[in-house]
Order: C-alpha cells, then sequence, then structure tokens
C-alpha cells in the first residue's frame, strides 16, 4: 500500500512539475529554411515540430475572396478594395503564391493534429468585418473544421459576429484593453493579450481563469519573457520561436 502511494505521489510530482501552457506558432514556423511568414509551408513545418497551434491571418478582397496575408495592404493596393484576380499572383519570400483561405484549410485539414489559430484582421468598414465572418464560418463549417479551427481577432465587432455565427468556436479577443470578466459577458471564450499588458495587470491570467476563459499572449519571443509568461502559466504562448518556447515549457 505504501508502495502504491509513493508511486501516485512521484507521478503526481513529476506530472505537476510540467507546464500546461502550450505553444502557437505565429504566422506559422516561418523563422526557418524554405518557409515565409502566413505560407502553407509554414504551417507544416509548425505542425512538424509539433506545436499546439499554428496562426494566420485572413483578409478578404473586393469581390469576396478570402485571403491569407498578415499586411491589409499588397504593394500598393489595400486589399479590402481590390479585386484578387490583381493581387493573385503575389508571392511569398520563399516563392509560394499569396495562399486562398480554402487553400490553406485545405492543407490544415491533413494536419489535424495542429490546431488552426485564424485571425479575422480588422476591415475597413463593420459591413466588410460581418460579410467576412459570414464567409469564413461558412467555409471553416462546410470543410468539417468547427473544432480545428480557433478564431481571434483585434476586431470587438467581428469577435461579437463570430460568437452570434459560432457559438461553440473558440473565440478571443486580441486588443488587450478589456478586463477578462466584460470579456466573458460578450460570450468570448479567451483573452489573447499582448504579454506586457500582465506588467500592469498581473491579476487578469487568474481572474480570466475564474470566470473559465483561457488566456493567450503575443508575440513572446525572448526567453526572459517566454519564462515569465511561464510562470504565470498562462494556457497559450505565441511566439516566433516556437522550437525554443517548447522546449523551455518541457522544464
Ligand atoms: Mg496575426
Amino acid at each position: 500500500m505504501k508502495k502504491i502511494l509513493f508511486i501516485c505521489l512521484m507521478a503526481f510530482h513529476v506530472l505537476s512539475s510540467y507546464s500546461q501552457t502550450r505553444i502557437i506558432a505565429h504566422r506559422g514556423f516561418w523563422n526557418c529554411d524554405g518557409s515565409a511568414q502566413n505560407s502553407i509551408t509554414a504551417l507544416k513545418k509548425a505542425s512538424q515540430i509539433p506545436v499546439y497551434g499554428s496562426e494566420f491571418d485572413v483578409l478578404m478582397t473586393s469581390d469576396g475572396t478570402l485571403v491569407v496575408n498578415h499586411d491589409d495592404v499588397i504593394g500598393s493596393d489595400t486589399i479590402n478594395l481590390t479585386p484578387y484576380a490583381r493581387i493573385k499572383e503575389t508571392k511569398l519570400n520563399n516563392g509560394e503564391t499569396l495562399p486562398l483561405l480554402s487553400d490553406y484549410l485545405q492543407a490544415g485539414k491533413q494536419l489535424p493534429e495542429t490546431q488552426l489559430i485564424l485571425e479575422i484582421k480588422p476591415h475597413l468598414t463593420k459591413e466588410l468585418e460581418d460579410r467576412a465572418v459570414a464567409a469564413i464560418v461558412k467555409m471553416v463549417n462546410e470543410m468539417g473544421l468547427e473544432k480545428q479551427v480557433e478564431y481571434i481577432s483585434f476586431s470587438m465587432n467581428i469577435c461579437e459576429q463570430l460568437v452570434k455565427l459560432s457559438p461553440t468556436s473558440e473565440i478571443a479577443y486580441l486588443k488587450s484593453d478589456i478586463a477578462p470578466s466584460v470579456i466573458r459577458e460578450k460570450g468570448l471564450t479567451g483573452i489573447d493579450y499582448y504579454y506586457k499588458v500582465f506588467d500592469k495587470h498581473p491579476e487578469w491570467v487568474e481572474e480570466a481563469h475564474k470566470v473559465g476563459l483561457k488566456v493567450n499572449v503575443w508575440t513572446v519571443n525572448e526567453t526572459p519573457d517566454l519564462q515569465k509568461m511561464l510562470d504565470l502559466k498562462v494556457d497559450f504562448i505565441t511566439t516566433d520561436h516556437p522550437v525554443e518556447a517548447k522546449e523551455l515549457a518541457s522544464k
């Protein structure tokens, strides 16, 4: 009996010494050979590490096409105001062509162990944001990716549209300016905040957990900052250095 108790205590000790924090590759794993930010290659490379999730940014063109790109401008063309045909040949730094969201999600579907952290960028008007959210949710659901896709946005309007159209999804707000209790009242499932905000509001991690929200932080790249976030026991760290972050989180 004593022996069993000892083994249980040891197992508990080993398990509890591991961090629960999981790692998300910011714009995929792009900081390596042959990759580029927001490329399908970066998604595949993130899944090979492996990490919990791979983040990417989505914008809608003037004719309703959904593309994966961080900046709202390509060259001198504002994506929201530009038809897809005009930007479709755009090359990423690794030579890959500007990905369509549909192609990106199709690639993600082949990597079911990797969560797809889909950031919907703010669009020029509320109407455009509402159209983009409706089109994205429709595509995700039609592809059967409701569980694999998690949504994030800096736009509260986008987050609120997501709560309406996809109420069982994981939805987190990025702008880092609203207390967790208010986020909970709006029906979101998490906060995904700039890590330095927790210098001012270290209580927000515990407050978020108390009301049942997940806590993600962006974009944490330096070892001391990564360690600080691990010590705060956030649920997720979004980083440009997913290999190093994962190694640190496993210590
Ligand atoms: Mg992003």
